[in-house]
């Protein structure tokens, strides 16, 4: 079949970094900040799961519009308001908008992260930032692949000496031919005998259809179907020289990986700067021990600038979050300033809910919101407001629904009540108990007395500290 004929056909394979990425089940029922074409929150149009917060909604929408037309880079954006005020969901609807705003709807990372996070025994604290700003970034790597179909015509099985020999007990393949259908007819191409063990273990037989992936004429995968899901291994690159000009079939591949992904898939003693873009992937999903370097993250980039450069890559800059910002120090906040100027920059969104704080390593240092004046120059910062009862009855009524649960009208009011005074996040949580106490009572709709059962059963937050401190005060601490 000539290239003309060929046929084509997509598949999309997000990896499970970037799929995992959205899979927040908290913020489930957000997707996107619910604008206009204006960019105003406008009743007459989806609210994509948000409630109220107009002004940081809109402002946000902007900083979307300056990430599409590229005019954001070196800086980032601070969301400022207390606990439960959406500053999470915020930064998660942009991710989502920034996918929506892509004709081609690739999914954008979003990789939340809490600022403690970097404090561990065993990694530094740069190189854990350094990997969530990796796993923020996306890379829709396109790919036509030559895909053979060919049929086993010939296949000799020997006994063997070695028991465990693949092909079972005493048994195994000496010789394999297959009968390639091309345009031309069936072009026989005898398999190379390092796959044989492989083609054993799968107990491959005359009369099987194997797939074939070729790159500029060489074997790349053999597998048992075309979307290579059962491969062969390959331990040589090109050994088989494949019919020229010949191509059976195209295949467009569409793959969306994070940076982090191919890190962490390539990191093992070989240097990926000479590999190929299919065996860079391939090697994701393969366990491997070797710590990630700064070396190899280097010949990552020199890998991903040059499919960029050649049309095959294009950058999908996703959101890091970085909730409790005022818990980073001085070393981390350096190294923000520097990693906010590289071209290989998510979109950073950081959050916080401290006003004039010291810096965290610089305690003599007081800084509004903990965070160094030289940062804070960089960053658009964003306020986000305590919500109202009829704000808080949305979000929650939008929650019962995401979960699935039935709650009657004035049992929702009196959460939101609930909610005001203690925190959103709170009265969130008691929907599924109550649910439990209503099934419990034979109901599957949730009302006033299972919301107040379950609340007595808890503290919220703010009761729990109140009443620390009464203890304290009446023990004399
Ligand atoms: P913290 O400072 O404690 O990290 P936060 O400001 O990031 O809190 P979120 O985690 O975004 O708050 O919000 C708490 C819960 O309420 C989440 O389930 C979130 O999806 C939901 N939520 C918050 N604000 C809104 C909103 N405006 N509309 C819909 N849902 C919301």
């Amino acid at each position: 079949m000539s290239t003309t004929e060929a046929e084509s056909s997509s598949t999309s394979k997000p990896t499970s970094s970037v799929a995992a990425s959205h899979r927040i089940s908290v913020h489930t029922h957000i997707h996107g900040l619910g604008l206009n074409d204006e960019g105003e929150v406008d009743p007459g149009v989806n609210s994509c799961g948000l409630t109220g917060q107009v002004l940081a909604r809109q402002a946000c929408g902007l900083v979307v519009d300056l990430v599409a037309m590229q005019q954001l880079a070196g800086r980032a954006l601070l969301l400022v308001g207390p606990p439960g005020t959406g500053k999470t969901a915020l930064a998660m609807a942009m991710a989502q908008e920034l996918g929506r705003n892509d004709s081609q709807h690739t999914p954008h990372p979003f990789c939340p992260m809490v600022a403690s996070q970097v404090y561990s025994k065993e990694v530094k604290k740069t190189e854990v930032l350094m990997e969530h700003f990796r796993k923020a970034i996306g890379l829709r790597i396109r790919e036509e692949k030559e895909v053979y179909e060919g049929e086993v015509t010939e296949l000799t099985v020997e006994e063997t000496n070695d028991p465990l020999a693949a092909s079972g007990i005493g048994k195994t393949i000496s010789h394999v031919i297959l009968g390639l259908k091309t345009a031309k007819g069936t072009k026989t191409l005898k398999l190379d005998p390092t796959i044989y063990d492989s083609l054993a273990k799968e107990s491959v037989t005359v009369g099987d259809i194997i797939y074939i992936e070729a790159n500029s004429g060489a074997v790349k995968r053999v597998g048992r179907s075309d979307s290579f899901a059962t491969e062969f291994d390959l331990e040589a690159e090109d050994y088989v020289p494949l019919p020229k000009g010949d191509v059976h079939k195209k295949k467009q591949v569409v793959q969306d990986v994070t940076l982090h992904d191919l890190d962490a898939a390539n990191a093992q003693p070989q240097s990926s700067g000479s590999r190929d873009v299919m065996s860079v992937l391939a090697s994701m999903g393969k366990p491997k021990k070797t710590e990630i370097t700064d070396k190899l993250r280097q010949e990552i980039n020199k890998v991903v600038n040059r499919y960029m450069d050649q049309g095959v890559a294009e950058l999908v800059p996703g959101v890091l979050f970085i909730d409790e910002v005022h818990m980073l120090d001085m070393e981390c906040f350096t190294y923000l300033n520097r990693a906010l100027e590289s071209d290989l920059s998510p979109i950073v969104v950081l959050a916080t809910n401290r006003g004039v704080t010291p810096i965290r390593g610089a305690p003599e240092t007081k800084s509004p919101h903990g965070i160094p004046v030289d940062l804070l120059d960089r960053l658009l910062i964003v306020p986000t407001y305590p919500y109202e009862k009829d704000e808080m009855a949305q979000i929650l009524a939008i929650r019962a629904s995401t979960e699935q649960l039935v709650i009657d009208d004035d049992a929702l009011q009196h959460l939101a009540e609930r909610g005001v005074t203690t925190s959103l996040r709170y009265a969130v949580q008691l929907l599924t108990p109550a649910h439990i106490v209503a099934e419990t009572h034979g109901r599957s709709k949730i009302t006033v007395a299972d919301v107040q059962q379950v609340d007595d059963l808890f503290l919220d937050g703010k009761s729990s500290s109140q009443r620390l401190m009464l203890a304290a005060a009446a023990t004399g601490g």
